[in-house]
């Protein structure tokens, strides 16, 4: 079916496309977000706080008062066949306008008083019931999605919808898939909402997974890796060298990863575990292996900084006999041809850095592992690119925003997972604090005698420029500039800073040559700066909860505790209660989880580099068991006999829809 068939104008066909829907089914899976009930109650048992509707008519005058440049609160009398009412409605001064009986949605306030919200000239006994509410895209309207929906179900039956397996249907009792679709777009009652959402969940859970484990099967069945022979004593035996003892947690993502170097399989493991947790000793370790088995090594990290950072590091944990290098941009040509030929002759063991790695001219002479760090920043092509330069590579994943176990094997299914779940003692404390207000203000003196102890500061906007309402680096430095004493010395730090331009700023903090660094979360990244230890982050709220963690990583990385100051404008209080949420916890997995369930794996994660989709209608936290039963029923599928869900199976592997990204 196309828009056409449905007699779409040309310019709403158009803007339907501008937004992303290129089919009329395209509408079919936009879900509505919400539903309005209305339903109008007696007035007699009408309490404060409820929700109201009612038709009548204004008694003039009608009043409007300008408050502020951006509110107006406009007052009427309001006549209903049984009262009259006290109005209150804000920005809205054209119901004056309004000269006979219409109807008026809002809020009881107890004394014949309302506020209203929302007012139409409809007649009520035409909006009972329940309504939809989609989100919206771009230029199409509530109106628009709600019109072209009547007109594809007025021809539902001729649509091509792909049902459930009648088996699951049965086993489960689902809906027909167009009976569960007419039921989400246009109940008689919530119960058949409910009623659709299972179906639509469980559909929905069920085609990503039984994906999922099918791809993975076959890379199983056909992407062997090389053995890798090396002897785990050694390893052992070195661990005794390194400046910590190794936690438990730690030993066992490493065993882990050493069974699978020595095994036939080729290794896709994503290690995580939270900030701090430590997890490039594991890698280095693993890296060591890679080297003892006559393998070459390469380690890809977001930033030079970092780059150069984990060089340090890897040269402190492992023997000096292993020959390691960085490769930076910034190398003078002949240094770089020089280090570029000992890698090809191996006559470097671990390379360590960023994707300029990925280059053509970076030859190995037998990379045998590549490990990630920050796997997030990275896209699919970038670690397989890099992969491409060794044969049958083995793939080590870092993240650090751990995902319950649960949905780990979920979310990554094609990944084998490795989780640090303990901390070793003298992990980082951050005190961290929600700042309502937005303004630097509150806390100005507190930042001023860190900055006379030497500590020095992260300022983290949202922006660069003042392109948006949202707090900007360009601004905040200005205005930091402008009141603060001219001996603190401010910096700037952003994306769009060339890449010397960013290395001499963070080295300039590094070395303590800059008191306060206002930058965006482009910090966020493993960089460690010990005597960096306060953290303000303005307009917070627009953050996940996960990458405001990430963030206040940065700093308690010495040995005092850290401060995060999260500030924020908003007034709403589950935003509010959301923020907070980093104040009573610093444990990483509760976060991600919470995270999870508000934003969904996809954005939470960052849907472009995971390539894992945003779910339309099931919540991968709330609705975790549908989701366990998918992931069973899914296993079940690909070896059944049944010509009917064999069939299903074949239309969903061929189907080309978002899902794939992440395996492609
Ligand atoms: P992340 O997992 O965030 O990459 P790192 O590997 O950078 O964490 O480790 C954070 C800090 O913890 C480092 O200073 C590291 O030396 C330290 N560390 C790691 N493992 C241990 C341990 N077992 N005992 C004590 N300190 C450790
Ligand atoms: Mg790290």
């Amino acid at each position: 079916m196309d828009f056409k068939d449905l007699k779409c104008s040309p310019n709403l066909i158009l803007r339907l496309t501008e937004a992303g829907f290129d089919t009329p089914e395209s509408l079919l899976y936009h879900y509505p977000t919400r539903y309005e009930e209305v339903n109008p109650l007696p007035f007699s048992s009408w309490k404060k706080g409820d929700k109201i509707v009612i038709e009548g008519q204004i008694i003039p005058p009608v009043k409007t008062v300008r408050v502020r440049p951006t509110l107006q609160i406009t007052k009427f009398l309001f006549q209903t066949e049984e009262n009259i009412f006290q109005v209150t409605i804000f920005n809205r001064p054209w119901v004056s306008n309004m000269k006979s009986v219409f109807t008026l949605f809002g809020k009881y306030d107890g004394d014949l008083k309302i506020t209203a919200t929302q007012y139409n000239g409809q007649k009520m006994i035409d909006q009972l019931g329940i309504h939809p509410v989609y989100a919206l895209r771009k230029d199409v309207t509530q109106k628009d999605i709600l019109h072209v929906l009547d007109r594809l179900f007025e021809r539902f039956e001729t649509a091509q919808i792909l049902d459930l397996p009648s088996s699951l249907r049965t086993a489960y009792r689902l809906l027909p898939m167009k009976q569960a679709l007419k039921f989400i777009h246009r109940p008689n009652s919530m119960e058949e909402v409910n009623q659709a959402a299972r179906t639509l969940k469980y559909e929905e859970f069920l085609r990503f997974t039984t994906k999922l484990r099918w791809m993975r099967d076959e890379r199983i069945a056909s992407d062997f890796g090389k053995i890798k022979v090396f002897d785990r004593r050694v390893i052992e035996e070195w661990t005794k060298h390194l400046p910590f003892e190794l936690t438990d947690g730690q030993r066992d993502v490493l065993n882990e990863i050493l069974d699978d170097l020595q095994s036939s399989k080729r290794m896709y493991r994503l290690l995580q575990g939270d900030v701090g947790s430590g997890k490039t000793v594991v890698a280095a370790l693993a890296m060591y292996a890679s080297v003892l088995s006559h393998h070459q090594a390469a380690l890809l990290v977001p930033t030079e900084i970092l780059a150069s950072q984990h060089l340090t590091t890897l040269k402190s944990y492992l023997p000096t006999s292993i020959r390691i290098e960085a490769l930076y941009s910034s190398l003078p040509s002949g240094v770089k041809r020089d280090l570029l030929s000992r890698l090809e002759n191996g006559e470097i063991d671990i390379i360590v850095g960023t994707h300029s790695l990925i280059q053509d001219e970076v030859k190995f002479k037998n990379c045998g592992l590549v490990v990630a760090d920050e796997q997030h920043r990275f896209g699919v092509k970038q670690r397989q690119a890099l992969g491409a330069k060794g044969d049958k590579v083995d793939f080590l994943l870092m993240s650090a925003t751990p995902i319950p176990r649960t949905l780990a094997s979920f979310v990554f299914g094609d990944l084998d997972v490795s989780t640090i779940k303990q901390y070793h003692v003298g992990k980082p404390k951050i005190v961290t604090q929600v700042l309502q207000g937005n303004s630097i203000k509150p806390i100005l003196k507190e930042l001023l005698d860190e900055i006379k102890k030497k500590t020095q500061i992260y300022v983290v906007c949202p922006a660069i420029e003042e392109d948006s309402e949202l707090r900007n680096v360009n601004s905040i430095t200005a205005s930091l500039k402008k009141y603060l004493p001219k001996s603190i010395a401010i910096d700037q730090l952003h994306g769009r800073l060339s890449n010397e331009a960013k290395d001499n700023v963070l080295k300039n903090f590094l070395n303590g040559k800059t008191d306060l660094l206002v930058c965006t979360t482009v910090i966020e990244v493993g960089v460690s700066i010990p005597n960096a230890n306060v953290m303000v982050v303005y307009d917070s709220d627009r953050f996940g909860l996960s990458q405001l963690h990430q963030l206040r990583g940065r700093v308690g990385r010495g040995s005092v505790e850290g401060k995060c100051y999260l500030l924020s404008d908003s007034e709403d209080p589950l935003t509010l209660e959301r923020l907070n949420i980093l104040s009573e916890t610093d444990d990483g997995f509760t976060i991600a989880n919470k995270d999870l369930e508000l934003r969904g794996p996809g954005e939470m994660l960052g849907l472009k580099q995971s390539g894992i989709p945003s779910f339309l209608i099931a919540n991968v936290v709330r609705d975790i068991n549908i989701l366990k039963t998918a992931q069973q029923d899914a296993g079940e599928i690909l070896k059944s006999k049944d010509p009917e869900i064999i069939h299903w199976l074949t239309l969903l592997k061929n189907s080309q829809n978002k899902d794939q990204a992440f395996l492609d």
